[in-house]
């Protein structure tokens, strides 16, 4: 798996096409996707960040790591305002693209379609391993997919899950990473085995 493309034909052709970058929580998704836009951007192309809006208590802790050259980013409701707000760019970045809705799949096929370069970042699966919101569909219909890894916390290999360690069934528990810790898939079933005294499982 080639993590790190050199290849610079990206950033100077202007032909559509669709890139995810996915993996758990701490795995450098965001990181990989504001990567691959500076260098869109250092190659005069038009970049923009979207990314879901989420309930406002949790608004301030999300997404793009903010230093000073971020990338301007778009809070938006729906995926079809992503469609409308891209008229005048070149490369689409889509950031905690899990919790965008079912139509993301086709927002990003129309805007490749037209010749916009798309590259989205999100989760692949939830904390308990199910395939997250439209992550799988687009991997599907990507040209490329990286999947980046966090370092499982207890024995250092490659981790494949956001293991939660506090009971909440919700879903969505946003912006509380520190709830959160990477597993690799041994570790992860042993957490789960110490954990059958608990309520969650
Ligand atoms: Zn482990």
């Amino acid at each position: 798996m080639v993590l790190f493309s050199e290849d610079h034909t990206q950033e100077t052709r202007h032909r559509g096409r669709i890139e995810v970058i996915c993996g758990s929580m701490f795995s450098g998704k965001t990181e990989e996707l504001i990567r691959r836009l500076k260098r869109a951007s250092f190659a005069r192309q038009r970049v923009e960040i979207f990314k879901p809006v989420l309930d406002t208590r949790y608004s301030e802790s999300d997404v793009v790591s903010h230093d000073n050259n971020s990338i301007p980013s778009t809070p938006v409701d729906t995926s079809a305002s992503i469609l409308l707000l891209s008229s005048e760019i070149d490369v689409v970045g889509i950031d905690e693209a899990q919790f965008f809705d079912e139509g993301l799949t086709d927002v990003c096929n129309e805007l490749a379609n037209h010749g916009v370069r798309v590259i989205i970042a999100g989760l692949d699966m939830d904390y308990k391993g199910v395939p997250f919101g439209p992550i799988p569909g687009l991997c599907a219909i990507a040209d490329e997919v990286t999947k980046v890894h966090a370092i499982c916390v207890k024995c250092g290999d490659l981790a494949y899950i956001s293991h939660r360690t506090v009971a909440d069934d919700k879903r969505v528990l946003l912006g509380e990473k520190e709830e959160y810790e990477p597993l690799c898939r041994r570790c992860y079933q042993k957490a789960l085995r110490g954990e059958s005294g608990r309520k969650t499982e």
